[in-house]
């Protein structure tokens, strides 16, 4: 089966949108294998988002993710960096609520900064933003 990262990203924890979030994991089966609630500081954050270090949006995103802590899950099932990203919906949420109504960024985030979560878009990633946050690789 495949991992993925997913992240409730601080707007997505302040507003206590983390039970709605893990039921819409539940049923759709995915196992949240490991998770873990951390802090990022600025250092962290921009290493998380270095590809997008040069964009001109990258000072107000880092400004954002460490504005209070994210929540980390490690969630396997088949094709569960695909489906991950499928639910979460497109990256601007407002547009989500739009055209994806029933997309988790519809439900909670707000723009196409504050998104309220976050998932790997492949397996190259899911693989370095699972060893970023838990510090190993499984292979299986
Ligand atoms: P993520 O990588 O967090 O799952 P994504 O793959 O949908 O999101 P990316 O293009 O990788 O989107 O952008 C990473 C994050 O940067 C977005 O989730 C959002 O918080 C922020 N972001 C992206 N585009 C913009 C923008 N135009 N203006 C402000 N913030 C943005």
């Amino acid at each position: 089966k495949e991992k993925t990262l997913a992240m409730i990203k601080p707007d997505g924890l302040l507003g206590n949108y983390t039970e709605r979030i893990k039921l819409v994991i539940l049923e759709y089966e995915f196992s949240i294998l490991k998770e873990t609630t951390t802090q990022l500081d600025q250092d962290r954050a921009s290493s998380f988002y270095t590809e997008h270090s040069s964009k001109s949006f990258f000072p107000s995103l880092i400004k954002y993710m460490t504005s209070g802590p994210v929540l980390v899950m490690v969630l396997e099932k088949e094709n569960a960096i695909a489906d991950w990203r499928t639910l979460i919906g497109p990256t601007d949420s407002s547009r989500a609520k739009v055209t994806h109504p029933n997309s988790i960024r519809a439900m909670c985030g707000v723009d196409s900064e504050k998104n309220c979560v976050h998932g790997s878009d492949s397996l190259q990633s899911a693989q370095r933003e699972i060893s970023f946050f838990f510090e190993e690789i499984s292979s299986d």
